[in-house]
Protein backbone atom coordinates (compact mmCIF):
# COMPACT_ATOMS: atom_id res chain seq x y z
CA UNK A 1 0.00 0.00 0.00
CA UNK A 2 1.10 3.52 -0.94
CA UNK A 3 0.47 6.37 1.19
CA UNK A 4 0.78 9.75 -0.87
CA UNK A 5 1.17 12.24 2.53
CA UNK A 6 -0.15 15.71 2.87
CA UNK A 7 2.08 18.71 1.82
CA UNK A 8 4.00 20.81 4.75
CA UNK A 9 4.23 17.89 7.01
CA UNK A 10 6.66 18.44 9.89
CA UNK A 11 9.87 15.70 9.80
CA UNK A 12 8.47 14.76 13.29
CA UNK A 13 4.82 14.31 12.33
CA UNK A 14 6.42 12.07 9.20
CA UNK A 15 8.73 10.04 11.55
CA UNK A 16 5.33 9.27 14.02
CA UNK A 17 3.58 7.85 11.30
CA UNK A 18 6.26 5.91 10.33
CA UNK A 19 6.45 4.74 13.82
CA UNK A 20 3.41 3.72 14.04
CA UNK A 21 3.12 1.74 11.76
CA UNK A 22 6.09 -0.32 12.44
CA UNK A 23 5.21 -0.55 15.43
CA UNK A 24 2.30 -2.51 13.72
CA UNK A 25 4.30 -4.78 11.93
CA UNK A 26 5.06 -3.21 8.85
CA UNK A 27 8.09 -2.62 6.87
CA UNK A 28 8.11 1.10 5.33
CA UNK A 29 9.82 2.83 2.63
CA UNK A 30 9.62 6.35 2.66
CA UNK A 31 11.10 8.49 -0.25
CA UNK A 32 10.26 12.23 -1.67
CA UNK A 33 9.38 12.98 -4.94
CA UNK A 34 9.11 16.26 -6.52
CA UNK A 35 5.38 16.84 -5.29
CA UNK A 36 5.21 14.59 -2.06
CA UNK A 37 6.17 13.00 0.46
CA UNK A 38 5.67 8.65 -0.41
CA UNK A 39 5.06 6.20 2.22
CA UNK A 40 5.40 2.78 1.23
CA UNK A 41 3.84 0.04 3.51
CA UNK A 42 5.22 -3.77 2.83
CA UNK A 43 3.26 -6.48 4.87
CA UNK A 44 0.28 -7.37 5.02
CA UNK A 45 -2.30 -4.29 4.23
CA UNK A 46 -5.36 -6.26 3.86
CA UNK A 47 -6.33 -5.14 7.27
CA UNK A 48 -5.87 -1.62 6.66
CA UNK A 49 -9.11 0.31 6.05
CA UNK A 50 -8.77 3.00 3.31
CA UNK A 51 -11.36 5.17 3.96
CA UNK A 52 -9.78 5.09 8.21
CA UNK A 53 -6.75 6.11 6.85
CA UNK A 54 -7.68 8.87 4.19
CA UNK A 55 -9.38 10.16 6.99
CA UNK A 56 -6.01 11.32 8.86
CA UNK A 57 -4.64 14.50 8.42
CA UNK A 58 -1.24 13.82 7.28
CA UNK A 59 -2.61 10.98 4.66
CA UNK A 60 -3.68 12.95 1.24
CA UNK A 61 -4.08 9.88 -0.30
CA UNK A 62 -4.04 5.87 -0.12
CA UNK A 63 -3.30 4.01 -3.67
CA UNK A 64 -3.58 -0.31 -2.92
CA UNK A 65 -0.41 -1.61 -5.16
CA UNK A 66 -1.78 -4.62 -6.67
CA UNK A 67 2.11 -5.44 -8.26
CA UNK A 68 3.30 -7.92 -5.93
CA UNK A 69 6.77 -6.68 -6.61
CA UNK A 70 6.84 -3.39 -4.24
CA UNK A 71 10.29 -2.64 -3.85
CA UNK A 72 11.16 -2.94 -7.62
CA UNK A 73 7.66 -1.03 -8.34
CA UNK A 74 7.64 2.88 -8.89
CA UNK A 75 4.84 3.49 -7.06
CA UNK A 76 6.87 3.53 -4.22
CA UNK A 77 10.11 5.41 -5.65
CA UNK A 78 9.43 7.39 -7.96
CA UNK A 79 13.03 8.48 -9.04
CA UNK A 80 15.08 6.67 -11.06
CA UNK A 81 17.80 4.27 -9.06
CA UNK A 82 21.05 4.96 -10.22
CA UNK A 83 23.39 2.50 -9.93
CA UNK A 84 26.84 3.70 -9.27
CA UNK A 85 30.22 1.05 -10.31
CA UNK A 86 33.02 2.66 -9.90
CA UNK A 87 32.05 6.36 -10.98
CA UNK A 88 29.81 4.92 -14.08
CA UNK A 89 26.24 5.77 -13.51
CA UNK A 90 23.99 3.08 -14.93
CA UNK A 91 20.70 4.29 -15.07
CA UNK A 92 21.18 7.93 -15.13
CA UNK A 93 18.45 9.19 -17.83
CA UNK A 94 21.53 11.41 -19.73
CA UNK A 95 24.08 8.80 -20.09
CA UNK A 96 23.87 5.31 -21.90
CA UNK A 97 25.81 2.81 -21.01
CA UNK A 98 27.99 0.58 -22.73
CA UNK A 99 29.47 -2.95 -21.59
CA UNK A 100 31.25 -4.90 -24.06
CA UNK A 101 33.88 -7.56 -24.26
CA UNK A 102 33.82 -11.51 -24.98
CA UNK A 103 31.01 -13.87 -24.45
CA UNK A 104 33.85 -15.91 -22.22
CA UNK A 105 37.67 -15.09 -20.97
CA UNK A 106 39.92 -17.34 -22.52
CA UNK A 107 43.25 -16.32 -21.84
CA UNK A 108 45.31 -13.39 -20.62
CA UNK A 109 45.88 -12.23 -23.83
CA UNK A 110 42.35 -12.09 -25.23
CA UNK A 111 40.98 -10.53 -22.38
CA UNK A 112 43.65 -8.00 -22.13
CA UNK A 113 43.20 -7.44 -25.95
CA UNK A 114 39.98 -7.12 -25.95
CA UNK A 115 39.38 -5.12 -23.13
CA UNK A 116 41.89 -2.19 -24.75
CA UNK A 117 40.10 -2.14 -27.87
CA UNK A 118 36.46 -1.83 -26.47
CA UNK A 119 37.62 0.59 -24.14
CA UNK A 120 39.48 2.83 -26.93
CA UNK A 121 36.49 2.41 -28.09
CA UNK A 122 34.28 4.12 -25.73
CA UNK A 123 32.80 1.17 -23.58
CA UNK A 124 32.45 1.70 -19.39
CA UNK A 125 32.42 -1.50 -18.65
CA UNK A 126 33.75 -5.07 -19.77
CA UNK A 127 32.08 -8.44 -19.69
CA UNK A 128 33.54 -11.95 -19.43
CA UNK A 129 32.33 -15.00 -18.63
CA UNK A 130 34.10 -16.98 -16.47
CA UNK A 131 31.76 -19.56 -15.17
CA UNK A 132 29.31 -20.18 -18.25
CA UNK A 133 26.19 -21.97 -18.31
CA UNK A 134 26.28 -24.11 -22.11
CA UNK A 135 23.56 -25.75 -23.10
CA UNK A 136 25.87 -28.89 -23.96
CA UNK A 137 28.05 -30.69 -21.04
CA UNK A 138 31.03 -31.07 -23.53
CA UNK A 139 31.64 -27.31 -24.70
CA UNK A 140 33.98 -25.44 -22.89
CA UNK A 141 32.52 -24.20 -19.50
CA UNK A 142 34.60 -21.03 -18.60
CA UNK A 143 37.83 -20.93 -17.13
CA UNK A 144 36.43 -21.17 -13.79
CA UNK A 145 38.37 -19.19 -11.10
CA UNK A 146 41.60 -18.84 -13.29
CA UNK A 147 39.44 -16.69 -15.47
CA UNK A 148 38.23 -14.14 -12.65
CA UNK A 149 41.93 -13.14 -12.08
CA UNK A 150 42.38 -12.64 -15.76
CA UNK A 151 39.14 -10.10 -16.00
CA UNK A 152 40.41 -8.71 -12.57
CA UNK A 153 43.80 -8.01 -14.67
CA UNK A 154 42.18 -6.78 -17.67
CA UNK A 155 40.40 -4.37 -15.22
CA UNK A 156 44.22 -3.33 -13.76
CA UNK A 157 45.39 -2.94 -17.04
CA UNK A 158 42.16 -0.65 -18.91
CA UNK A 159 40.51 0.99 -15.46
CA UNK A 160 37.84 -0.29 -16.60
CA UNK A 161 35.06 -2.17 -14.11
CA UNK A 162 33.58 -5.79 -14.61
CA UNK A 163 30.86 -8.00 -15.17
CA UNK A 164 30.69 -11.91 -15.19
CA UNK A 165 28.43 -14.58 -14.73
CA UNK A 166 27.78 -16.15 -10.92
CA UNK A 167 26.24 -19.42 -11.49
CA UNK A 168 25.86 -21.33 -7.78
CA UNK A 169 25.98 -19.62 -4.76
CA UNK A 170 29.11 -21.80 -3.59
CA UNK A 171 30.76 -19.20 -5.84
CA UNK A 172 30.15 -16.10 -4.54
CA UNK A 173 33.48 -15.54 -1.99
CA UNK A 174 35.57 -15.51 -5.11
CA UNK A 175 33.32 -12.29 -6.77
CA UNK A 176 34.02 -10.23 -3.74
CA UNK A 177 36.27 -7.89 -5.97
CA UNK A 178 34.16 -7.74 -8.96
CA UNK A 179 32.03 -4.94 -9.91
CA UNK A 180 29.07 -6.28 -11.31
CA UNK A 181 27.12 -9.39 -10.38
CA UNK A 182 25.59 -10.88 -13.50
CA UNK A 183 22.46 -13.90 -12.83
CA UNK A 184 21.97 -15.54 -16.50
CA UNK A 185 19.00 -15.75 -18.40
CA UNK A 186 18.89 -19.75 -17.12
CA UNK A 187 19.39 -18.67 -13.73
CA UNK A 188 16.58 -15.60 -13.73
CA UNK A 189 14.03 -17.80 -11.28
CA UNK A 190 16.81 -19.67 -9.87
CA UNK A 191 15.78 -18.49 -6.31
CA UNK A 192 18.03 -19.55 -3.82
CA UNK A 193 20.51 -18.14 -5.98
CA UNK A 194 18.83 -14.63 -5.83
CA UNK A 195 18.59 -14.62 -2.07
CA UNK A 196 22.02 -15.58 -1.65
CA UNK A 197 23.32 -12.98 -4.85
CA UNK A 198 20.84 -10.22 -3.47
CA UNK A 199 22.02 -10.56 0.23
CA UNK A 200 25.78 -10.24 -0.94
CA UNK A 201 25.71 -6.77 -1.24
CA UNK A 202 27.26 -6.11 -4.66
CA UNK A 203 25.46 -4.69 -8.22
CA UNK A 204 23.64 -7.35 -9.75
CA UNK A 205 22.44 -7.55 -13.55
CA UNK A 206 19.84 -10.08 -14.01
CA UNK A 207 18.77 -11.28 -17.38
CA UNK A 208 15.26 -11.84 -18.79
CA UNK A 209 14.67 -15.58 -18.46
CA UNK A 210 14.36 -17.31 -21.73
CA UNK A 211 10.41 -17.59 -21.37
CA UNK A 212 9.68 -15.38 -18.93
CA UNK A 213 7.14 -13.10 -18.70
CA UNK A 214 7.63 -9.40 -17.70
CA UNK A 215 6.08 -10.30 -14.50
CA UNK A 216 8.23 -12.81 -13.57
CA UNK A 217 11.41 -10.99 -14.72
CA UNK A 218 9.63 -8.26 -11.82
CA UNK A 219 9.44 -11.16 -9.38
CA UNK A 220 12.84 -12.14 -9.32
CA UNK A 221 14.12 -8.55 -9.03
CA UNK A 222 11.93 -8.47 -6.24
CA UNK A 223 13.38 -11.40 -4.71
CA UNK A 224 17.04 -9.72 -5.16
CA UNK A 225 15.91 -6.74 -3.66
CA UNK A 226 14.10 -8.13 -1.08
CA UNK A 227 17.71 -9.89 -0.13
CA UNK A 228 18.70 -6.08 0.40
CA UNK A 229 19.56 -5.51 -2.93
CA UNK A 230 19.01 -1.71 -4.01
CA UNK A 231 21.56 -2.17 -7.42
CA UNK A 232 19.81 -4.18 -9.40
CA UNK A 233 20.15 -3.54 -13.57
CA UNK A 234 17.47 -5.09 -15.48
CA UNK A 235 18.16 -7.00 -18.83
CA UNK A 236 16.44 -7.87 -21.70
CA UNK A 237 18.16 -10.36 -23.88
CA UNK A 238 15.60 -11.91 -26.18
CA UNK A 239 13.05 -14.72 -25.43
CA UNK A 240 11.70 -17.40 -27.52
CA UNK A 241 9.06 -17.43 -29.78
CA UNK A 242 7.53 -19.67 -32.60
CA UNK A 243 10.15 -18.17 -34.78
CA UNK A 244 13.92 -19.43 -35.04
CA UNK A 245 15.42 -17.29 -37.67
CA UNK A 246 17.20 -15.44 -34.71
CA UNK A 247 18.42 -17.50 -31.85
CA UNK A 248 15.96 -15.32 -29.48
CA UNK A 249 13.37 -12.71 -29.90
CA UNK A 250 14.47 -9.13 -28.80
CA UNK A 251 11.24 -7.60 -27.06
CA UNK A 252 12.08 -4.18 -27.21
CA UNK A 253 8.53 -3.14 -25.84
CA UNK A 254 10.18 -4.43 -22.58
CA UNK A 255 12.54 -1.54 -22.35
CA UNK A 256 9.83 0.96 -21.84
CA UNK A 257 7.31 -0.71 -20.04
CA UNK A 258 9.55 -1.94 -17.64
CA UNK A 259 11.00 1.91 -17.11
CA UNK A 260 7.55 2.43 -16.25
CA UNK A 261 7.22 -0.06 -14.27
CA UNK A 262 10.16 0.16 -12.26
CA UNK A 263 13.05 2.72 -11.04
CA UNK A 264 15.74 0.02 -12.07
CA UNK A 265 18.10 0.38 -15.33
CA UNK A 266 17.33 -1.17 -18.19
CA UNK A 267 19.76 -2.72 -20.79
CA UNK A 268 19.31 -4.44 -23.97
CA UNK A 269 21.88 -7.05 -24.80
CA UNK A 270 21.38 -7.47 -28.55
CA UNK A 271 24.19 -10.12 -29.20
CA UNK A 272 22.37 -13.35 -27.36
CA UNK A 273 18.84 -11.38 -28.51
CA UNK A 274 19.44 -12.23 -32.41
CA UNK A 275 22.39 -14.06 -31.96
CA UNK A 276 24.22 -13.46 -35.54
CA UNK A 277 26.47 -11.16 -35.22
CA UNK A 278 26.04 -8.43 -38.50
CA UNK A 279 21.97 -8.03 -37.12
CA UNK A 280 23.80 -6.73 -33.61
CA UNK A 281 24.58 -2.83 -34.55
CA UNK A 282 21.03 -2.18 -35.64
CA UNK A 283 19.63 -3.79 -32.70
CA UNK A 284 22.17 -2.01 -30.11
CA UNK A 285 20.85 1.47 -32.27
CA UNK A 286 17.34 0.23 -31.78
CA UNK A 287 17.93 0.02 -27.89
CA UNK A 288 19.14 3.07 -27.76
CA UNK A 289 16.31 4.64 -29.72
CA UNK A 290 13.94 3.02 -27.76
CA UNK A 291 15.37 4.80 -24.17
CA UNK A 292 17.19 1.92 -23.11
CA UNK A 293 20.07 2.65 -20.13
CA UNK A 294 22.34 0.77 -21.92
CA UNK A 295 23.79 -2.22 -23.51
CA UNK A 296 25.48 -5.71 -22.52
CA UNK A 297 27.05 -6.34 -26.23
CA UNK A 298 29.37 -9.22 -27.40
CA UNK A 299 33.46 -8.38 -28.50
CA UNK A 300 35.41 -10.61 -29.78
CA UNK A 301 39.33 -10.16 -31.04
CA UNK A 302 38.66 -13.64 -33.56
CA UNK A 303 35.23 -14.30 -33.41
CA UNK A 304 35.88 -17.56 -36.07
CA UNK A 305 37.99 -19.12 -32.96
CA UNK A 306 35.83 -17.69 -30.37
CA UNK A 307 35.40 -20.63 -27.56
CA UNK A 308 32.18 -19.27 -26.96
CA UNK A 309 29.29 -17.16 -29.15
CA UNK A 310 31.77 -16.42 -31.75
CA UNK A 311 28.70 -16.15 -34.22
CA UNK A 312 27.17 -12.89 -32.43
CA UNK A 313 30.67 -11.79 -31.44
CA UNK A 314 31.58 -8.61 -32.99
CA UNK A 315 35.14 -7.73 -33.99
CA UNK A 316 36.49 -4.74 -32.59
CA UNK A 317 36.91 -2.84 -35.87
CA UNK A 318 32.68 -3.46 -36.19
CA UNK A 319 32.26 -2.45 -32.26
CA UNK A 320 34.23 0.80 -32.71
CA UNK A 321 31.91 1.55 -35.70
CA UNK A 322 28.88 0.60 -33.77
CA UNK A 323 30.33 3.26 -30.82
CA UNK A 324 30.48 6.19 -33.24
CA UNK A 325 27.01 5.13 -34.76
CA UNK A 326 25.36 4.62 -31.31
CA UNK A 327 25.92 8.32 -30.36
CA UNK A 328 22.91 9.98 -32.46
CA UNK A 329 20.73 7.09 -31.12
CA UNK A 330 20.95 7.47 -27.76
CA UNK A 331 20.75 11.59 -28.48
CA UNK A 332 17.48 10.58 -29.19
CA UNK A 333 16.28 9.72 -25.96
CA UNK A 334 18.54 12.96 -24.75
CA UNK A 335 21.42 10.95 -23.52
CA UNK A 336 25.09 10.87 -24.12
CA UNK A 337 27.67 7.84 -24.18
CA UNK A 338 28.45 8.76 -20.90
CA UNK A 339 32.27 9.08 -20.66
CA UNK A 340 33.20 7.79 -17.04
CA UNK A 341 31.62 9.96 -14.94
CA UNK A 342 33.24 10.68 -11.56
CA UNK A 343 31.32 12.72 -9.00
C1 LIG B 1 26.07 -14.34 -21.47
O1 LIG B 1 25.87 -13.15 -21.21
O2 LIG B 1 27.14 -14.77 -21.90
C2 LIG B 1 24.95 -15.30 -21.33
C3 LIG B 1 25.13 -16.59 -21.13
O3 LIG B 1 23.75 -14.69 -21.45
P1 LIG B 1 22.24 -15.25 -21.22
O4 LIG B 1 22.17 -15.63 -19.78
O5 LIG B 1 21.42 -14.06 -21.58
O6 LIG B 1 22.06 -16.40 -22.17
MN1 LIG C 1 27.40 -15.38 -24.73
Amino acid sequence: MVLVLSNGLQETEIKALVSRFEDEGFRTNLSYGAEAAILGLIGDTSRLNEDTLRALPCIENVIRVSAPYKLASRTFHPENTIVDVNGVRVGDSRHFTVMAGPCSVESEEQIISVAKDVKRAGAQVLRGGAFKPRTSPYSFQGMGQAGLELLKAARKATGLPVITELMSSNQLELFEDIDIIQIGARNMQNFDLLKEAGGFGKPILLKRGLSSTIKELLMSVEYLMAAGNANVIICERGIRTFDSYTRNCLDLSAVPYLQKETHLPVVVDPSHACGIAWMVPRLAKAAAAAGADGILVEVHNNPACALCDGEQSLTPAVFAGLMRDLAAYAALEGRTLGERCLH
